[in-house]
């Protein structure tokens, strides 16, 4: 099999809402994903996505399609999709970093590979170990009253883990807000506090120490990326287990942060790993030192999600709470039909070939920027 041609399409995604995470990532109203198609010689074509988000990522949505369409695509012509490792091979061979880009290669080729074997990509990945996973919400800087509001509704439907993006505000207004939507949702959910490398070392320890009484399962990334020894700090310094989600890009970033003891817990999120094979080289690797895998994402549409699903689904090393799965809901259209295995606070893994998503063509085409064909 041969890749005959990739089409890229730089898409932008009104949200539902906006979602205001700390203040070094802001308000964000639209996400702006880039979606590929791999067609080959023997008519299977697979779909990809990437999903940059500009002061998180490195790359944006211009740089990534520039990238694959004068680096990557003219590099991958004429190779085999079902040799995964020979694709990231040559993709590392013709450009250093760029993992965005590299992500949406990789879920279109592991979609071409499911389809071939008829089989779904978490077969390819070991097999799965579950038929469902718990799903996490998660809920953006607002007022107290709304956060709780919000909480209600979603315990409401089923949830049971809910992030809070913290890192916008004072401390003391983000522990008003944790304190309300503990009270409102009671004991049953799990919290997460994510502050998007909101403070610094100081700050995150008298945080966490102010916001233990409200039984917190999780704090991720306090500092900033680059700051893994206030990370290590912080954790000598506070009982609520840490992870590492904007510090955590490469497998040399987990072994650093591994090395020097930390986090507890990794955010895993396909695309800012390069994709779904060297996402599972990083979760292998944990899994080897004791640490887990919370299963994390950008702001997605549904292909980045399936293909994550699917890693989450034959995974033995994830997180005991909820999995970032709801990306979809958050966003005014999902470009596929990924959002209808979403139940009462889980998702449901099929066993379809490939992502085993079905995708509305005519819907990248109602939200495309600009496109670009590599032949
Ligand atoms: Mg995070």
């Amino acid at each position: 099999m041969k890749i005959l041609k990739v089409s890229v399409k730089h898409i932008k995604v009104p949200l539902k809402k906006p979602y205001s995470l700390s203040k070094v990532v802001g308000t964000i109203k639209n996400t702006e994903p880039i979606i590929v198609r791999i067609v080959t010689d023997k008519g299977i074509w697979g779909i990809g996505e990437t999903d940059p988000l500009q002061l998180f990522t490195e790359e944006t949505p211009e740089t990534i399609k520039m990238i694959l369409e004068k680096y990557i695509c003219p590099a991958i012509l004429g190779l085999n999709p079902l040799n995964i490792a020979n694709i990231h091979k040559r993709m590392d061979q013709v450009v250093k970093g760029n993992y965005l880009a590299k992500a949406a290669i990789d879920i279109a080729c592991y979609d071409i590979i499911g389809k071939y074997a008829n089989l779904p990509i978490h077969s390819l990945l070991g097999g799965r170990l579950r038929e469902e996973i718990p799903i996490m919400w998660s809920l953006g800087s607002d007022l107290p009253e709304k956060n709780a509001e919000e909480a209600i509704k979603v315990k409401e439907q089923g949830y049971r883990s809910i992030m809070i993006k913290v890192g916008a505000l004072s401390i003391s207004d983000d522990i008003e807000r944790v304190k309300a939507i503990r009270n409102a949702v009671g004991r049953e959910c799990s919290l997460i506090v994510d502050a998007n490398q909101g403070w610094d070392t100081h700050s995150a320890i008298r945080f966490a120490k102010l916001v233990e009484e409200y039984s917190i399962s999780l704090f991720e990334q306090p500092v900033p990326y680059w700051d893994i020894a206030g990370m290590v700090k912080i954790r000598q310094n506070i009982s609520i287990p840490l992870s590492a989600d904007e510090s955590l890009f490469t497998i040399n970033d987990a072994k650093a942060l591994i090395e020097k003891k930390a986090v507890d817990v990794f955010s895993i999120k396909v695309c800012k790993h390069g994709g779904i094979y060297k996402a599972k080289e990083i979760m292998d690797l944990a899994k080897t030192f004791g640490i887990s895998c919370m299963m994390n994402s950008m702001i997605e549409e549904g292909i980045t999600q399936a293909a994550s699903l699917h890693l989450g689904a034959s995974s033995n090393n994830l997180w005991k709470f909820g999995h970032a799965y709801f990306s979809p809901l958050r966003l005014k259209e999902d470009i596929t039909d990924y959002s209808m295995s979403i139940g009462k606070g889980s998702i449901k893994i099929n066993d379809q070939s490939g992502l085993g998503i079905h995708i509305f063509d005519e819907k990248i085409e109602k939200y495309k920027v600009d496109e670009v064909t590599i032949s």
